[in-house]
């Protein structure tokens, strides 16, 4: 992963490396089941080089804490490892470019969870979901990983009742979590009245 790391640092395989202060690759613990992923770095990030550093990954902290769990337990990156100027939407051929190392997060790390962050994030799954009717679902990506598509923190700073959507989605984190140490166990896996697993992986 440090090499992934370097090879980010330099990278110029798209146009958003003339613009960065510091490249973002990537965050967090590396024997994690959790990876969260979101669009693109942002001012802050830019400015630091780690991902979610400002007021939304202090809300994302704050999340965090509210399912027992620390940002040091899980993995924090986004799709486009670099920030696109002025915050505008990352584009398709930066996407593109970028997703390699992506990939290669997730193979090094292989969660068993990912969460996305946003909906850019989101359709870079899954590009027919709409975030407003997925968001806090449980669904199949490939064969071992549950994909659960979140907000992007940000929505959650300025609005209570965004906020609240944000902290209930959460919960469902918690509840994949244990439901796989329960499978590991064996056990048969009690249904959740807010888990509408799909896999669409195929
Ligand atoms: S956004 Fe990704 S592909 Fe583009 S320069 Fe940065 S690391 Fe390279």
């Amino acid at each position: 992963m440090d090499n992934l790391a370097q090879e980010v640092i330099s990278c110029t395989k798209c146009k958003l490396c003339k613009s960065r202060t510091h490249a973002v690759p990537g965050e967090g613990n590396v024997h994690t089941d959790i990876i969260f992923v979101g669009e693109a770095p942002g001012e802050n990030e830019d400015k630091k080089g780690i991902p979610f550093c400002g007021a939304s990954g202090n809300f994302l902290e704050k999340m965090l804490e509210s399912i027992n769990m620390k940002r040091g337990e899980v993995y924090i990156t986004n799709i486009v490892k670099c920030r696109p100027p002025g915050n505008r939407d990352p584009e398709e051929e930066e996407i593109e470019s970028c997703k390699e190392y992506l990939e290669r997060q997730i193979d090094f790390i292989k969660p068993k969870v990912i969460c996305t962050l946003g909906r850019y994030s989101l359709h870079y799954f899954y590009p027919e979901f709409i975030i407003s009717k997925v968001h806090g679902k449980i669904y199949n990506y490939k064969d071992t990983i549950k994909l659960i598509p979140l907000y992007h923190p940000a929505v959650g700073l300025y609005r209570d009742s965004m906020k609240k959507v944000l902290l209930d989605d959460f919960k469902i984190i918690k509840e994949v979590i244990s439901q796989n140490s329960t499978t590991q166990q064996e056990k048969k896996i009690p249904s959740s009245s807010k888990q509408e697993e799909f896999d669409l992986s195929s």
